[in-house]
């Protein structure tokens, strides 16, 4: 039996990842490692563009040879990536100027403040879906021109899939897709273009911004020993996950819980307008049709496992947490880590992280499970906000992510929003958004229907507390967060 193979390429924000699927959408081999991130005195949080591109290299070249497989039986390559991240290059030579300019990185916040107080903001919203905010391109790259002095007719600029594309087709193939465009404050996702204005707002050139083409374009070869591999999607990895997670139709949502969470739900056809500070984003434009989706995030996700583990130290691995929640036998105990703020939908920067409702007899157990608590809760905030701006009726959760692991937090989930939470088998969903995507456009799958079919469910978890229980729960959140939010120290 001949074997046929997908690749899809996975650029994350601390690690890159090759996986290898068939057309059973198992992935049956992965390869990855981690990739550097340096923060510097004043904030700056930059990464290293070759360090980027060699990890790619190397991964691909080690999947090949670590698993025998022939570069003949792999039909198509997708990549999928960390988004907003900034890279600005000559194109003749291939030098990076200043550095990579992380996403995280929000130094540019001058720049940003700026074109608020220039009165940018409803213009920007409109045009682009998105709130003026350092974590997009725009200010990241207008800050590389305005640092670096340089000869604008000899860059490039891309986000990441850019970069690599340009890198892994011998330097030839200048583009990027929709979703990374749609992310860099630059691009209007209503006329699918770059948007002239804004760019004379802000002071960049379009000469150096990619043509934006579908996420399942033809993005050019890959030749790998001698063999011609064609990249046939790119897309920006929150979108990928929910493509992985086969969130095709209107009303689907995907949270991934990471370090942060992400929510994205499909809102079809349409791009929604939040009055609540959600994103409208294009979800993917495939087979020649732009979905779109709401995007909303919560800060501290995953991030709060390490700070229990980490910093006070009643944990001594993140998987623990699971087993030691189930020790404890309260509920009436609130964290809320705003240790850099709430978001969605509080938007309150300068509020600071609290535990509530202790009594003589609390302990760490309880704390951890306060703290898995929180994730959930706050996962509740975005979907009551995405109802608000949708009317839709939300019927699932697919999860993903490190902490989407975690069996305890996941019931509490479903408790909670009172819906079902599906866990996949696959981990690697975001990678597996792209390997469909690219498998898609070449007729390795034939359908959405074929991949439906392919779906593996570890486990699914349905409410198992009253709407009346929950409803008590959720008002204690509310009200825990309102006297946290009424906390401001004198300073
Ligand atoms: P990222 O892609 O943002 O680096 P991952 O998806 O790898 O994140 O998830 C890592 C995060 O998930 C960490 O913050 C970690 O504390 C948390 N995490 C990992 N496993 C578990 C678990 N079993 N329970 C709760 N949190 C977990």
């Amino acid at each position: 039996m001949s074997k046929e193979y997908i690749i899809a390429i996975d650029q994350g924000t601390t690690s890159s990842r090759v996986v290898v699927v068939n057309k059973e959408g198992d992935v049956l081999f992965k390869e990855g490692m981690p990739i550097g991130i340096e923060e510097t005195k004043d904030g700056q949080i930059l990464q290293d563009a070759q360090e980027i591109v060699d990890s790619v290299k190397v991964l691909i070249d080690r999947v090949f040879k670590r698993h025998q497989i022939d570069p003949k039986e792999v039909k198509a390559i997708g990549i999928t990536n960390q988004r907003e991240t900034t890279i600005i290059w000559n194109k003749h030579t291939g030098k990076v100027y200043y550095k990579v300019i992380s996403w995280q990185s929000k130094h540019t916040i001058d720049i940003t403040n700026k074109w608020i107080k220039d009165g940018l903001e409803d213009i920007v919203l409109a045009k682009t879906g998105l709130k003026i905010n350092p974590y997009f391109s725009a200010s990241k790259i207008k800050y590389i021109l305005e640092t670096q002095h340089l000869n604008v007719d000899d860059l490039m600029f891309g986000t990441v899939d850019t970069f690599l594309l340009w890198h892994l087709t011998n330097k030839e193939v200048f583009k990027t897709d929709v979703t990374n465009a749609s992310r860099t404050m630059l691009f209007n996702i209503h006329e699918e273009k770059w948007d002239d204005e804004l760019l004379k707002f802000f002071g960049i050139p379009k000469s150096i911004l990619p043509e934006v083409v579908a996420s399942d374009d033809y993005f050019g070869d890959f030749e790998y020993q001698g063999v011609k591999i064609p990249i046939t999607a790119m897309i920006g990895d929150q979108q990928s996950s929910l493509f992985g997670h086969q969130c095709f139709k209107n009303g689907d949502l995907k949270v991934t819980y990471g370090t942060g969470c992400f929510l994205l739900l499909n809102t079809g056809d349409e791009p929604i307008t939040s009055k609540n500070g959600l994103l409208t984003t294009p979800a993917w434009k495939f087979n020649g049709k732009t979905t779109y989706a709401l995007e909303g995030s919560v800060f501290m996700g995953g991030a709060i496992v390490q700070w229990l583990r980490d910093d006070l130290k009643i944990l001594n691995n993140a998987s623990d947490s699971e087993r030691l929640a189930l020790k404890s036998n309260t509920d009436d105990i609130y964290v809320v880590p705003a240790f850099v703020g709430l978001g969605t939908p509080y938007w309150d920067s300068d509020v600071r992280a609290t535990i509530m409702g202790m009594n003589r007899k609390t302990n760490q157990f309880d704390i951890i499970k306060a703290a898995l608590n929180s994730i959930a809760y706050q996962i509740e905030d975005v979907l009551g906000v995405l109802k608000k701006d949708t009317n839709h009726e939300i019927n699932s959760i697919s999860c993903d992510g490190g902490a989407s692991r975690n069996n305890y937090l996941q019931q509490f989930q479903a408790d909670i929003s009172q819906l079902r939470v599906i866990q996949t088998k696959e981990t690697e969903v975001t990678a597996l958004g792209a390997a469909y995507m690219a498998g898609l456009k070449i007729g390795f799958w034939k359908s959405l229907t074929e991949i439906e079919r392919n779906k593996k469910i570890k486990q699914l978890f349905y409410p198992r507390i009253s709407e009346e229980k929950r409803n008590k729960l959720y008002q204690n959140w509310q009200k825990a967060v309102a006297a946290t939010i009424s906390f401001k120290p004198v300073k």
